[in-house]
C-alpha cells in the first residue's frame, strides 16, 4: 500500500478541516482528489507530504509514518504544492540544482536533473530565469523538482489549475507518462481531468470524503435521479408519458425518441415498458443513461 490515511482530523483553531478521513491508495493507482473550495485537499495533501501534522490519526507513506518517520516520507514522496511556489529570480537548472542539493543527491544530481530537464520538456526554456517562464513552464519546472529525488508517490495539489487549454492537455499528458511508474494522488476541479487520467476518484466535502469509486463507476452514483433515453414505434404523448410513475420531466429528442427523467434512482424500465403495451405502443430501444461526473459531482456536494 502507497498511502494509508487512517481516521486523520486537522482542526484549524475551532474550524474543522478535515473530519475522521480514511482511504488507502494501493501502488500504481492514480487518484484523483476532487471537493469544492475549502473542502479540506491541500490540507490532506499537506499532511501526507508532512508540511502540516494533522491534530488527530495517523497515516503513512509506502509504509513509513508521517509523523514519526517524516524523512523517509519525504525522499518517497515528490510534492506539486497548491499555486507552485518557485524562486523567480533563478534559472531552471539552478532551482533544481538547489532542489537537489536539499535531498543530498550528490553526485547523480547532475544526471538527474538533465532527465528532468529532457522528460518534463524543459528545454527549450533552460536559459531562462524562472519568473520569465509561461505559466505551463512553470509547472513543468514544478514537476521536475517534485520527480527530481525519482519518488515512488507524486501528490500534485491542482497541477494544471490557472493553464490555458493546450497547456492543460501537455501537463495532463506528462503527468499519464510519469504515472504509468508511480503512485499519483491530485487535486482537480476539471471533471474531464479525472476521466483522462485517474481510474480512482474520491470526492471530499467538508472535511468528509463522501465518495470513493473506481471512475468508471462513479457515473453509476446516480444520486436523486435516473435518465432514460426510449425510442417508441409511435408518435407518443408527452402529457401521457409525464403521467409514468416517478416521471419528472419528458423530453422530445427527435422522432420518436423521448428523454425521461426521474425523481428517484429507482428503475422505471419496466413501467415505461408496461405504459407501452398499455398505450399499443412498442418499445424499440430504452437505455439508462449515465450520469456525467460533473452532475455527480454537483448533486452530492450540494446537498
Ligand atoms: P481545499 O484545498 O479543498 O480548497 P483547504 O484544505 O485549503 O481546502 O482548506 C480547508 C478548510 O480549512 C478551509 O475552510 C480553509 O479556509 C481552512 N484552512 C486552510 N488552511 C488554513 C489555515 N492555515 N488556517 C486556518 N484555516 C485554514
Ligand atoms: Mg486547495
Amino acid at each position: 500500500m502507497s498511502i494509508v490515511a487512517s481516521n486523520i482530523s486537522k482542526l484549524y483553531g475551532t474550524q474543522k478541516a478535515l473530519d475522521n478521513v480514511s482511504f488507502e491508495i494501493k501502488s500504481g493507482e492514480i487518484v484523483g482528489f476532487l471537493g469544492p473550495n475549502g473542502a479540506g485537499k491541500s490540507t490532506m495533501m499537506k499532511i501526507l507530504t508532512c508540511f502540516l501534522p494533522p491534530t488527530s490519526g495517523e497515516a503513512t507513506v509506502c509504509g513509513f509514518n508521517i509523523l514519526e518517520q517524516s524523512l523517509e516520507v519525504r525522499k518517497k514522496v515528490g510534492y506539486l504544492p497548491e499555486n507552485n511556489p518557485l524562486y523567480l529570480d533563478m534559472y531552471v537548472r539552478e532551482y533544481l540544482e538547489f532542489v537537489a542539493g536539499i535531498y543530498k543527491l550528490g553526485k547523480d544530481s547532475k544526471k538527474r536533473i538533465d532527465e528532468m530537464i529532457e522528460l518534463t520538456g524543459l528545454k527549450i526554456e533552460i536559459k531562462k530565469k524562472i519568473g520569465a517562464l509561461s505559466k505551463g513552464f512553470r509547472q513543468r519546472v514544478g514537476l521536475a523538482q517534485a520527480l527530481i529525488h525519482n519518488p515512488e508517490v507524486l501528490i500534485l495539489d491542482e497541477p494544471t489549475s490557472g493553464l490555458d487549454p493546450n497547456q492543460i492537455i501537455e501537463i495532463r499528458n506528462l503527468i499519464l507518462e510519469i504515472g504509468k511508474q508511480k503512485t499519483i494522488m491530485l487535486s482537480t476541479h476539471i471533471m474531464q481531468e479525472v476521466e483522462a487520467i485517474c481510474g480512482r476518484v474520491m470526492i471530499i466535502d467538508k472535511g468528509i470524503i463522501i465518495a470513493d469509486k473506481v471512475t468508471n463507476e462513479i457515473h453509476k452514483m446516480t444520486g436523486n435521479k435516473q435518465t432514460i433515453a426510449v425510442e417508441f414505434n409511435v408518435k407518443a404523448d408527452k402529457k401521457l408519458l409525464s403521467t409514468i410513475e416517478g416521471v419528472v420531466n419528458v423530453k422530445n429528442i427527435k422522432d420518436n425518441i423521448w428523454e425521461i427523467v426521474t425523481d428517484s434512482a429507482k428503475d422505471i424500465r419496466e413501467d415505461i415498458f408496461k405504459f407501452a403495451v398499455k398505450n399499443n405502443m412498442a418499445v424499440l430501444s430504452m437505455k439508462i443513461e449515465e450520469n456525467t461526473l460533473e452532475e455527480v459531482f454537483h448533486q452530492l456536494t450540494m446537498k
